[in-house]
């Protein structure tokens, strides 16, 4: 919910005893599509700025730590990752980090609001960067839920770059998503979720890692500091069939100098220590 209390303030209703709010000095867009309301504002310390239904999306400033951890990980504990689906992701830089792998020969991504897709090009085109020019990729319009029960394509990684758990996120973060999703992985495929702020939305982590734990033989989550996503780290969550997570430190190394991608947080010393979970963490996945 966004509410104006002050002009020139785009207030966040995070939770009902918490807000934060952004200086709005120029409003780009605001306009409703079928499935959500959209805006882009500009902030001096963020840059440009989408929210959709006044939640914070992304943020021009920092989208780069949640971009490189999500798709990074998950691809360079995997090691031969070819395929990859991305559920959600309108803005594009999820693409835009996963097509950095010339490894990776295809991409799908399902993503429910043609309208985010579309004025993301138009009002954010440095976060897709050209990701969706990239012939590697596959846009499929539709509700990523529907997509995983109906398919037959297979995955080697998997990344789910939704929205919180509300409106039409919400089937995303059920059993039955999960479920479905573990049933597309390949061999010692790799599922990675945003799964939002532990501190301040512990139910979601634990609901997320009960059900992973009953369906992955490795179910755990990593952590990154997005400065956007207030209230400490935020976590994204593990499943996998395989034993990635424990690919050794100089292996990692090897795989990322591979690559030949340079990455403004994402290193391996930091995807090693990204799992490394401090209590109040650990406790959610008891
Ligand atoms: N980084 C953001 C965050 O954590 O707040 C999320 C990224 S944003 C690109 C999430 C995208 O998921 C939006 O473009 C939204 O339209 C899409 N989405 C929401 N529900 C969906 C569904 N059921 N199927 C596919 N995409 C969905």
């Amino acid at each position: 919910m966004s509410d104006a209390i002050m002009p020139g303030w785009s207030v966040e209703t995070l939770h009902d005893d918490y807000r934060q709010s952004l200086r709005e000095d120029r409003v780009l867009y605001d306009s409703a599509t079928e499935h959500q309301r959209l805006r882009v504002i500009e902030n001096p310390r963020f840059g440009r700025v989408l929210t959709l239904d006044g939640v914070v999306q992304v943020t021009e400033g920092d989208e780069f730590i949640y971009h490189e951890m999500m798709a990074h990980v998950p691809i360079l504990a995997h090691g031969e990752a070819k395929r990859v689906l991305i559920i959600g992701g309108g803005d594009g830089g999820m693409a835009r980090e996963v097509l950095r792998h010339r490894s990776v020969e295809h991409v799908t991504m399902v993503e429910i609001d043609a309208g985010v897709v579309e004025f993301s090009k138009k009002y954010l085109p440095a976060i897709s960067d050209g990701a969706f020019d990239d012939p590697r990729l596959d846009l499929v319009i539709a509700d990523g839920a529907d997509f995983v029960r109906q398919t037959d394509r297979r995955f080697d990684v998997i990344i789910s770059d939704s929205t919180d758990p509300i409106g039409p996120g919400e089937v995303l973060f059920t059993d039955t998503f999960y479920g479905h999703v573990r049933g597309l992985l390949t061999g010692h495929g790799i599922f990675a979720t945003q799964n939002g702020v532990p501190f301040m939305q512990p139910e979601e982590l634990r609901g997320t890692m009960r059900a992973f734990k009953a369906l992955f033989r490795d179910a755990t989550c990593y952590l990154a500091t997005v400065p956007t996503y207030a209230g400490g780290p935020m976590a994204f969550g593990w499943g996998a069939m395989g034993e990635g997570r424990h690919v050794a430190l100089d292996e990692l190394e090897r795989r990322y100098a591979a690559a030949g991608i340079e990455t403004r947080y994402y290193t391996p010393a930091v995807h090693k220590a990204a799992f490394a979970l401090p209590g109040y963490v650990a406790k959610l996945l008891d």
